[in-house]
């Protein structure tokens, strides 16, 4: 079903729900009230009628033949009214209205009960003689005689409750009247639902259309994200992540283009070689032959980079954590690395920590991070310089950094994170020769991230470039 039609028939739901509650609730406060209108009327007539009463009980000395007298009190009236007029004494002379209907007019409906409960007169003649109950009985106005409880006295809805007549016709034609205000409302609702179902469903059709257009590869597509609802935030993170697909396109694009450059070099150089000796322009011996191999084993290597880096990016790396102590990576590369700093006159010197630099990773990825930021310093570091190795742990913020330092070039500020993007190298003219092809920071990075952990670069005291790795701090 379509979002649109399901949000008016929501509205449809709500709207019958409230109405059809007000329309229940109105009609009984209405109804409480012209009935408490009623009564109070009722009872202000009943007063009256209780000193007529108690007059004929003390003229009397009881209730005999109230029946009859209270009869003919519609008739009295009506004569009164005729000789009033008319002055007339014999035949009655209003005319037009059967003398019934006028009499009803003058009527009201009065029961009278002696002291016991008996019902001794009741002009409908409907309850005559019964016991009228106490509990009823209250409601109505008691009669005294020389201050003696006779009886009491009941007017209309004292009787009975039940809203007939003329009474009866008001009420319905007040609630008809609720009726057709609620249902004139409930279409004005509807209508208006409809038209705003139809505004908030606007952008979600539009954004359908462009998740279609994506699906067939079409990333040119922007969808209007104006406002700030929900609605909105979906077509900012829409957008966002078109802007995020684009990137990764290009991205792979840019990886592909890179690669075959990359791999062209060493392999011309080869088939170059290779042609070189077929032709006889270059001697078939060791020498020539070695430096063959040398480009072999630098081809290899960025093959295997590469593939190393595609691993970790596609999530595929499997990380064995455990707890280690970074000093004994430290002190391992200290001995690993001693005889090529020796070999540039560099000082490598690993710093005695604070505190035991306990964290959770996989030892020889670490390893591999740590080595490959080594090996850069030293090779990137001129002859009589230093480099130092040293951790630090953050305990506000559970962290333990790793510190590789060196005082050689640096890293310019513009430069610091590129240096991290595949096949970035700073000066590309001097660093092909020491064998970088600018992969090694980029899966250094990689493997940090795969570990939660966070890898930067900045100045060190040294002079040169200060490598910072963060990893969280073992629990
Ligand atoms: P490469 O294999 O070329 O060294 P990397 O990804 O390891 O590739 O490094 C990228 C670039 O960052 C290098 O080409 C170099 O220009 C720069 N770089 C890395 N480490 C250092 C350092 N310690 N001092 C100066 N420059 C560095």
């Amino acid at each position: 079903m379509k979002l649109r039609v399901r949000l008016s028939m929501y509205f449809l739901l709500v709207i019958c729900v409230v109405a059809g509650s007000s329309l229940i609730f109105i009609q009984h406060t209405t109804e409480n009230l012209f009935r408490s209108f009623i009564f109070s009327g009722d009872s202000e007539k009943a007063k009256i009628y209780a000193t007529i009463l108690a007059d004929y009980y003390a003229e009397n000395k009881g209730w005999q033949d109230l029946q009859s007298f209270l009869s003919e009190i519609p008739q009295i009236a009506f004569s009164g009214i005729d000789r009033r007029i008319h002055g007339g004494q014999g035949t009655l002379r209003i005319s037009g209205y059967p003398e019934k209907t006028i009499s009803a007019l003058l009527s009201d409906r009065i029961a009278v009960a002696d002291k016991n409960g008996v019902i001794v007169a009741d002009t409908a003649a409907k309850i005559l003689h019964t016991v009228h109950p106490a509990s009823h009985l209250k409601y109505g106005i008691p009669i005294f005689a020389n201050s003696e409880h006779v009886g009491t006295v009941l007017v209309g809805s004292m009787i009975d409750s039940s809203i007939t007549g003329i009474n009866e016709r008001f009420l319905s034609s007040i609630v008809t009247s609720l009726i057709w205000g609620v249902l004139i409302s409930a279409g004005l609702a509807l209508f208006l639902g409809l038209i705003f179902s139809a505004q908030v469903t606007k952008p979600i059709v539009s954004l359908t259309g462009a998740v279609h257009h994506v699906a067939e590869g079409d990333l040119s597509i922007v969808v209007n994200a104006e406002g700030n609802d929900e609605i909105a935030d979906l077509a900012k993170s829409f957008n966002r992540m078109i802007e995020e697909l684009k990137r990764l396109e290009n991205a792979r694009k840019q990886i592909i283009a890179d690669s075959a450059h990359e791999l062209r070099t060493p392999v011309t150089l080869i088939q170059g070689t290779i042609e070189g000796m077929i032709d006889g322009v270059f001697p078939i011996d060791i020498p020539t032959l070695k430096s063959v191999h040398e480009e072999t084993v630098r081809l290899s290597r960025l093959i295997d980079m590469l593939r190393e880096l595609e691993i970790i990016e596609s999530g595929k790396l499997v990380l064995s954590l455990e707890t280690i102590n970074v000093m004994d990576i430290l002190h391992k590369a200290e001995a690993l690395f001693a005889s090529s700093a020796k070999e540039k006159d560099i000082a490598l010197s690993v710093d005695p920590p604070d505190a035991p630099p306990l964290i959770k990773a996989d030892y020889l990825r670490l390893s591999e991070v740590i080595y490959n930021l080594i090996s850069n310093s030293i090779k990137y570091t001129p002859s009589g310089g230093r480099v130092r190795l040293r951790t630090k742990n953050d305990e506000k913020r559970a962290v333990t950094r790793i510190y590789v330092e060196d005082s050689g070039p640096g890293i310019p500020a513009e430069e610091r994170e590129r240096i991290f993007e595949r096949f970035y190298r700073i000066d590309k003219s001097r660093s092909p020769d020491r064998g970088g092809r600018g992969l090694g920071l980029a899966i250094a990075r990689e493997i940090v991230k795969a570990h939660g952990g966070n890898i930067a670069v900045t100045d060190s005291e040294l002079g040169g470039a200060a490598f910072i790795i963060e990893m969280k701090a073992a629990s």
